[in-house]
């Protein structure tokens, strides 16, 4: 069975089980402040575990982009090393939302294993979990019932709280849990060792391949357990692993998932799979790394400093540098494996076709730098182990080489080791640790229980209509972080609040209590499909009827930036071409940014007319035609633009202004005559292929436009009201050049006749030609002099003195052959006379200077000069 068989007969299966099929949702989260990545099939549905929201389907099936790279499921540093773990993985996954509990999923996943794929049943295990008396929870004896209709009791294993118990997080959802596993080993092994026994034990060939949760408990604040009102299923099956089995293989890499990319990986690196452990882990991590960070890519999510970009960073520096290290790719090869992995997958995820070059051109130009820095790195190892005085480098310093160069300790350590040297990593261990405490420390939060004060299922959003309504609090909690301090997250019944989104900042505003008591809002935000809106602090009767304000004038202004980045958009595609996308955007109040995908710099010409096609489109005064509620296929068909990485509902608000249609739920203005103007504050790059531009509207723009012309008075004053100003400063800039060009002429002459005068001031004094005088010259003009004087007479000493600017320099030149017959050095003396200037220098034996804060001491330094030859 070939892996897309595999994947379409598991969701054809639930399909006949009345499950609807939904797609994937994009592997990086935005509206969940505890989660950067999808790692779960059920992330995308934690609004209905969390009672949030009420789904459309109480059953429903897919196949999930997960990814498992930080937070509570990091198995990075698996990958590579084993044959069953990834950093992304497709998760496949059942759900009830409150519908059918154990006995169904249960049975449906023994019939679809056994029945549908013929899983043979003697190489399956299940477990169930235990029970803990210490959280009074019982073993789970429903579990162990169905299972025994399919399983001999001796394949029903105990398992305990760490793996038979599921829970969402720290707080939240949670329950008891039942996997599958299977034995692939030979006939021979199993024999000798019992399957039983390498259950959950990390053996390769004995892995879990299913999880079926069963969600009963909620988890409170203070660690406490309560039973939930709707049971809910979740089961999350690897396909990576299920095509091991499927197709007789031990390793998921020998499917077909990863075989034509391991092929590729060897012709591109010109090495071999299946000879020497090394190079095998290697190849591993590449084939497993390039579809995590294409994937991400093609969701929008581009490597960065920061935040979920970082950890896309840190995958694909993993890939280069195991190519680096062992399989000696010194030159950028990754982002020549992305039109097989296109190849492969480009059908099941079309984001990946069309987001080809996209990919091609972040990979390569993140491989360049890395490559860059790996080679700066080695340089800086090098000049570590020169300097060293044992054969033994600090964890300290491998940690700086780690944390400011982005070089990596396993390279380091690598290195040091082939030279002979140790590495102190329990030093080094302790620096990372402490590092992750401060940053831990600085990001922590506590999140308080919600406290319920009104049922509601429904919050509704009335912000396109209104600005003001009159609302109830349904729950609220406390949070508390070091960055913003004590906080309160309050939900209404309905709210005009916007919550940030769609790169929209969030509404602020105030309620309003009838005793007149008002409570400002700070910001709003959607967490899991829920309005938070942020205050400073609680209203003194929570439970009063509040009239919600939003900031009108804030507002507006974000209205007119957002409906410009859709013209802006538009713009773009229109005279730059459509292979412009969206890669990002923000909206605020002051201003609007907006990168997008494009290969070259967009010209001034360019600049230009987009800004006059916005502008022609703000003069023409479109009205908005708002379409709210359509189905997303229909949006699509109109010619709506829809972004990758985006998550949409079945039904999606269109925005229509004119000719540029996008699905978006952000506010805009009515017309767009509102927005009054537009102007291009700048234009750059973000990353390989992606150009980031900004600009201002209305109240800005206006403000621009005043500032502009206060200055133009003022330069108009300063040029003594100069008809036309940028005549004369043009003026004033060629007059400038040509009294420079005299100012140097004049400098020669003076130099030429201040050395013909020192040549007849140089004294003898002990056998020695001697000058030491104060001269009115900069630094250059007197190593010029010294030098000329130094080429005319010979046994010479030299000592200048200057002020310049306030400061003090001396300079001293003494002949190279009297220097070293005398054993006298211009750096030390320069140094020694240094103390009263109150400064220091140096340089050669032959010439050095000075430079110090107390002009007043240059005619004691002269003073001394002599001493150095008596
Ligand atoms: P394991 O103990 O093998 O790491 P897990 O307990 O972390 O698995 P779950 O969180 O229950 O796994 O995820 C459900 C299923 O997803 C697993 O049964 C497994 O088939 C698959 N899975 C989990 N992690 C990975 C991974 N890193 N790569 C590939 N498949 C995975
Ligand atoms: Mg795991």
């Amino acid at each position: 069975m070939t892996a897309s068989e595999i994947r379409s007969r598991f969701l054809t299966f639930f399909e006949s089980k009345s499950h609807a099929i939904v797609s994937s949702a994009p592997m990086v989260i935005k509206d969940d402040p505890t989660l950067m990545f999808t790692n779960a099939g059920m992330n995308q549905f934690k609004e209905y575990f969390l009672g949030n929201s009420e789904p459309k389907n109480n059953r429903v099936a897919d196949t999930q982009k997960c990814l498992r790279v930080s937070g509570k499921h990091n198995d990075l540093e698996e990958v590579g090393m084993d044959t069953y773990h990834h950093t992304m993985f497709e998760m496949l996954g059942n759900w009830s939302f409150g519908d059918y509990f154990k006995k169904e999923a249960i049975d449906w996943a023994w019939e679809l294993l056994t029945d549908i794929y013929g899983i043979d049943k003697d190489i399956l295990y299940v477990t169930i979990f235990e029970g803990d008396e210490a959280e009074g929870l019982e073993r789970d004896t429903e579990a162990f019932e169905r299972w025994k209709k399919y399983v001999p009791e001796e394949r029903i294993l105990n398992g305990n709280k760490k793996d038979n118990f599921w829970e969402m997080g720290e707080q939240g959802p949670c329950g008891p849990s039942s996997e599958i596993h299977v034995d692939i080993r030979s006939a021979e092994e199993k024999a000798k060792v019992s399957g039983a026994s390498l259950v959950n034990m990390d053996h390769p060939q004995v892995v879990e391949i299913w999880n079926l949760v069963f969600m009963q408990f909620n988890r409170k604040a203070d660690g406490s357990l309560e039973k939930l009102p709707a049971q809910h299923v979740d089961t999350g099956m690897g396909f990576e692993r299920l095509c091991m089995v499927l197709q007789n293989k031990q390793s998921n890499y020998d499917t077909d998932v990863f075989t034509p990319l391991i092929r590729e990986i060897e012709a591109v690196t010109k090495s071999k799979y299946g000879k020497e452990e090394k190079t095998d882990i290697a190849i591993r991590v590449i084939a497993d790394h390039l579809r995590a960070v294409a994937f991400s890519i093609a969701d929008g999510q581009l490597p960065s400093n920061t935040g979920a970009g970082y950890v896309i960073r840190r995958i694909l520096r993993r890939a280069i540098r195991y190519g680096f290290t062992f399989l000696n790719t010194k030159e950028p090869f990754i982002y020549k494996l992305i039109p097989t992995l296109v190849k492969e997958m480009g059908k099941a995820f079309p984001e990946l076709l069309s987001e080809k070059n996209l990919i091609e051109n972040v990979i390569r130009e993140e491989e360049n730098s890395f490559l860059r820095t790996l080679d700066q790195g080695l340089v800086l190892l090098e000049n570590m182990i020169s300097a060293a005085n044992s054969k033994s480098i600090s964890g300290k310093k491998a940690f700086e080489l780690y944390d400011t160069f982005g070089f990596p300790i396993d390279l380091t350590a690598l290195i040091l080791r082939e030279r002979g040297f140790s590495l102190n990593e329990s030093e080094f261990e302790a620096e990372l640790q402490k590092q992750k405490d401060r940053s831990r420390a600085a990001t922590k939060v506590e999140t308080g229980d919600w406290v319920t004060l009104q049922d509601d299922w429904e919050e509704e959003f009335v912000g396109y209509d209104t600005l003001e309504t009159q609302v109830k609090i349904t729950r609220y909690r406390k949070v508390e972080s070091k960055k913003e301090g004590e906080l309160y997250q309050l939900v209404f019944n309905l709210t005009p609040f916007y919550p940030e989104g769609g790169g929209q900042v969030g509404d602020k505003g105030y309620l309003e209590a009838p005793n007149g008591e008002v409570v400002y809002i700070v910001n709003t935000k959607k967490e899991n499909n829920l309005i938070i809106h942020f205050a400073k602090s609680l209203p003194r009767n929570p439970g009063d009827t509040f009239k919600a304000v939003v900031d009108s004038t804030q507002r507006f202004r974000t209205a007119s930036n957002h409906t410009a980045t859709h013209l802006l958009h538009q713009a773009l595609r229109n005279i730059l071409g459509e292979h412009v996308t969206q890669k990002g955007s923000m909206v605020h109040s002051r201003n609007l940014r907006f990168d997008f995908s494009h290969f070259a710099k967009v010209s001034d010409e360019e600049l230009k007319q987009v800004e006059d096609f916005v502008n022609a489109r703000i003069r023409e005064g479109i009205a908005l035609e708002e379409r709210r509620n359509i189905p997303y296929q229909q949006a699509i068909d109109e010619g709506a633009i829809a972004l990758f990485g985006e998550k949409y509902g079945d039904s999606v608000r269109a925005v229509k202004f004119g000719k540029s249609m996008e699905l978006c739920g952000g506010t805009h203005v009515d017309t767009t005559s509102d927005i009054w103007h537009f102007i291009i504050t700048s234009e750059g790059a973000v990353a390989s292929g992606i150009r980031r531009i900004e600009a201002i509207t209305g109240d800005a723009a206006k403000q621009y436009f005043i500032d502009r012309s206060e200055s133009y008075t003022e330069v108009q004053k300063a040029l003594n009201n100069a008809q036309d100003p940028v005549k004369a400063v043009q003026n004033l800039q060629e007059e400038n050049t040509a009294l420079q060009k005299q100012i140097q002429q004049l400098l020669k002459d003076k130099t030429k006749n201040i050395k013909g005068e020192l040549l007849l001031e140089i004294s003898e004094m002990s056998g020695v030609n001697f000058l030491a005088k104060k001269l009115d010259l900069d630094a250059g003009a007197l190593k010029d002099l010294a030098f000329e004087i130094g080429g005319e007479k010979e046994n010479l000493f030299l000592l200048f003195g200057s002020e310049i600017d306030g400061k003090a320099l001396l300079t001293c030149y003494i002949s190279k052959d009297l220097a070293a017959q005398k054993a006298l050095n211009a750096g030390t003396i320069v140094r020694e006379l240094g103390k009263y200037i109150q400064g220091g220098g140096g340089g050669q034996p032959f010439f050095a200077t000075a430079g110090g804060k107390k002009p007043e001491g240059i005619d004691e330094a002269l003073a001394k000069a002599s001493d150095y030859i008596e």
